[in-house]
């Protein structure tokens, strides 16, 4: 999967960043990527490549769409167990583009 530099999801311009593991955004190495919808940003832990990267850049993908859909931290468990299992399914499907 080619991954952009810059990504619009409902005309708001991510930019996609790579940071260290220890960076604030990753929760200090508790996290692989990330994406803060007011500052238009997604990031990446520099480290992460291939399969991986793709998974973690679909999951932060879907994430911006469900914060454009506005529902997104209805409840942060339920969020993050939806907006895994579906971006596994949805790399899946994307790769064989
Ligand atoms: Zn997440």
């Amino acid at each position: 999967m080619k991954i952009p530099e810059k990504l619009e999801v409902a005309g708001i311009v991510y930019t996609l960043e790579d940071v260290s593991p220890d960076h604030p955004e990753l929760d200090h190495g508790r996290l692989r990527a990330s994406q803060v919808e007011s500052k238009a940003k997604m990031y990446f832990r520099n480290t992460i490549e291939g399969d991986v990267r793709g998974q973690a850049f679909t999951h932060e993908m879907v994430h911006a769409v469900m914060d454009s859909l506005g529902i997104s931290m209805c409840d942060v468990t339920i969020d993050e167990r939806f907006v895994e299992s579906f971006s596994q399914i949805l790399y899946q499907v994307l790769k064989q583009l």
